[in-house]
């Protein structure tokens, strides 16, 4: 029998209204939840998913303040920004979008991005929490989008499943597989030095793949009845495509995302709970910012 389809849509519709009512709550106390957006340079894929997140934070009732660098604008200017950002008691979360032009890293920008306002936890402090375990943490919106695909799979509870994640970045990998621990999963990491991914993923009831190569797994490598969570987003003729060869996956796995619809509009939902969840505690505190 063919996997079921983990529906990405469906899941971000149902969870759109949970964030409209928030939203409403923080309107009637005069507040109005409020992400700043700072892009440098002008990357086409960073513009069409600015196109994106305003569409899901128009539904959310959350405003999108776009801050617009010149690509040749130097690291202190960019600090500066965020630094500005952070004491603008109208701003409740910044995203500093990557890429980043060749001429800045985003490791030597990342803790400049203002810890309380953090949304997609970029800033190291908030990667340490999440590693720390402690719950103040803005846990960064895909793999926090994974964890809620993950919560209506039929491997929920986690608790000593095994678990393999492809790929280990600081915004994909590592912090799903830190959630992945946090929910007692037994957490294999694979990564381009893993000699054969098949003798791990075999193993593996809950498969999350964010490597950003095409048809990279495929359904022979699979365990039968496994749960896979693609991540991955490629643009081949025209088309975006997942990691996973999803049609052989389908046959082998029980439940499986599609791409596109699957891990992306929860993504986008999710950074708009920490953009609202961030505003809540900023007016819960007048001096926490
Ligand atoms: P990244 O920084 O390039 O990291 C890719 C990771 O995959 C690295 O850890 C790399 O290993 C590993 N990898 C690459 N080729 C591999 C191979 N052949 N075998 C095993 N591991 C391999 O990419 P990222 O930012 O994490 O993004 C990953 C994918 O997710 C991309 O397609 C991206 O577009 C997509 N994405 C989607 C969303 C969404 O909302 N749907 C959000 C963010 C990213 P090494 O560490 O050894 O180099």
């Amino acid at each position: 029998m063919p996997a079921r389809i983990l529906d990405g849509r469906a899941l971000a519709a149902e969870l759109r209204l949970g964030l409209a009512e928030r939203s409403t709550v923080l309107r009637a106390r005069g507040i109005i939840p409020t992400l700043a957006v700072v892009m440098v340079g002008d990357d086409a894929e960073s513009a069409s998913y600015l196109r994106r997140i305003k569409r899901v934070a128009t539904d959310a009732g959350v405003e999108i303040v776009e801050h617009l660098l010149p690509a040749d604008v130097g690291e202190s200017a960019v600090r500066l920004r965020l630094a500005t950002l952070g004491g603008d008691p109208t701003t409740h979360g910044v995203l500093l979008q990557q890429p980043l032009p060749r001429s800045l890293s985003i490791r030597a920008i990342a803790d400049a991005v203002p810890a309380r306002k953090d949304v997609d936890g970029a800033n190291p402090a908030n990667q340490g929490r999440l590693a720390f375990g402690t719950g103040a943490a803005f846990v960064p919106a895909t793999p926090a989008a994974v964890l809620l695909l993950l919560e209506r799979s039929d491997k929920w509870p986690l608790r000593g499943r095994e678990a393999a994640v492809v790929g280990r970045s600081s915004v994909v990998g590592l912090p799903v597989t830190l959630l992945l621990i946090g929910h007692d999963a037994t957490v294999t990491v694979l990564h381009r030095s893993t000699v054969e991914l098949a003798a791990h993923l075999e193993r593996a009831e809950v498969v999350v793949v964010a490597a950003g190569k095409p048809g990279l797994v495929t359904g022979a490598m699979l365990r039968p009845g496994a749960t896979v969570i693609d991540v991955g987003t490629t643009l081949v003729d025209g088309k975006t495509v997942g990691d996973v060869e999803f049609a052989s996956a389908q046959e082998v796995a029980a439940e499986i995302t599609p791409v596109p619809g699957g891990v992306g509009p929860v993504t986008n939902i999710a950074l708009m709970q920490n953009v609202l969840t961030a505003a809540e505690r900023q007016s819960a505190s007048s001096h926490a910012i």
